[in-house]
C-alpha cells in the first residue's frame, strides 16, 4: 500500500471528500491511512524483537529497519476526541509522511524475503517434518493414513521407518521414495534425527536424574 501510491490516491481522494462536505467519507479514508502507517511500526517492531537472535547477515537490515520506523508516531487514529476535525486535521502531516513510509515498506519487504530468513525457514520445515512424523504415513500427500497402515507412526502393516533419522514413517517404499525426492524429506532427515537423538539423551538425563533422587 505505501509502495504502490496507493496511500497517496487514498488521502487526494479524503481531500476531495473533504472539500466536498463529507467530513465523515474523509475521515474514513484517513483512518484507513493512519492504520496503514501503523501496521508498517508493527512489522518493524516484530523484526525489531528479533534482534537478539539474528544472524551477522541480518544484522544491518534490522539497524536501517529501528531508523525508519516511527511513521505513525503521534498521529490520531480515532475521532473520540475531537471529531472529524481532527482526523482530517492530520492530511498534510500524513502526505509529509508517506515517502518515509514506503521507504519502511521496502526494508520490511526486503525483511520479509526468504532469503534473509534461512534459519526461520529451515525452523519451519523441521516443524512440519516432525509433524509429519507422527503420521503412520510421513508422506503428506499420501492418503493411506487411516488405512491399514494405522493412523500413528510404526502402526499397522508394512509400516516401515527411515532408516537414516529412525523419526518418520512410511506406508510403503514408495512412499519413502517419493517423500525423499519430492517430499522434501531428504533436506530435513538429518535434522530430524539430530532433534530425535537430543530428545533421547534429554529423556535419558531426566530419568538419571530422577533415579538418583530416590
Ligand atoms: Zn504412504
Ligand atoms: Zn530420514
Amino acid at each position: 500500500m505505501a509502495r504502490s501510491g496507493t496511500l497517496q490516491s487514498l488521502l487526494q481522494d479524503a481531500r476531495r471528500l473533504q472539500d466536498g462536505n463529507d467530513a465523515c467519507g474523509a475521515a474514513v479514508l484517513v483512518v484507513i491511512a493512519i492504520k496503514a502507517l501503523q501496521s508498517l511500526d508493527r512489522g518493524a517492531s516484530e523484526a525489531a524483537s528479533t534482534w537478539a537472535t539474528a544472524t551477522p547477515q541480518q544484522l544491518p537490515l534490522l539497524q536501517k529497519l529501528q531508523l525508519a520506523q516511527g511513521v505513525s508516531a503521534g498521529l490520531a487514529d480515532s475521532s473520540e476526541a475531537g471529531g472529524f476535525p481532527v482526523l482530517l486535521a492530520q492530511v498534510p502531516e500524513l502526505l509529509s509522511r508517506l515517502p518515509a513510509a514506503a521507504k519502511l515498506a521496502d526494508l520490511l519487504h526486503e525483511w520479509l524475503q526468504p532469503a534473509m530468513q534461512p534459519e526461520r525457514h529451515k525452523a519451519a520445515r523441521l516443524q512440519l517434518a516432525q509433524a509429519a512424523a507422527t503420521r503412520s504415513c510421513a508422506y503428506l500427500h499420501c492418503t493411506n493414513v487411516g488405512g491399514e497402515g494405522g493412523s500413528a507412526a510404526g502402526q499397522g502393516v508394512g509400516s516401515m521407518r527411515c532408516s537414516a533419522c529412525r523419526a518418520v514413517w512410511y506406508c510403503s517404499t514408495t512412499c519413502s521414495h517419493a517423500d525423499w525426492r519430492q517430499g522434501g524429506h531428504r533436506r530435513v532427515c538429518k535434522a530430524l534425527g539430530i532433534a530425535r537423538q537430543a530428545a533421547k539423551e534429554a529423556a535419558a538425563a531426566a530419568e538419571s536424574a530422577a533415579a538418583e533422587g530416590q
